[in-house]
């Protein structure tokens, strides 16, 4: 019988899915866990994890710029989806 361990042991990749999946929906109890166990035992996923908010925090603030109407240069390059020329 595998050590219950094992279950909550999870590679980076999936570790990486998991980020990304917390994104969209709440993580099941056990993917939470072994996420949260991951992310303490490793050097490379908390960086990711870190990108990941700080892309969620700056979607966040361009959507309220879009709102606000004040952040003309750079919805114009979201709309277009052309860098400045
Ligand atoms: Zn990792």
């Amino acid at each position: 019988m595998k050590p219950r361990i094992t279950l909550l042991r999870r590679t980076c990749r999936e570790a990486a899915a998991l980020l990304i999946a917390r994104e969209d929906r709440a993580l099941k109890l056990p993917d939470h866990v072994a996420l949260k166990l991951h992310l303490m035992a490793c050097d490379a996923c908390p960086k990711f994890e870190n990108q990941l908010l700080t892309l969620r925090a700056a979607m966040k603030q361009w959507r309220q710029d879009g709102e606000d109407g004040d952040a003309a240069s750079v919805s114009g390059v979201a709309a277009s989806g052309k860098p400045p020329e």
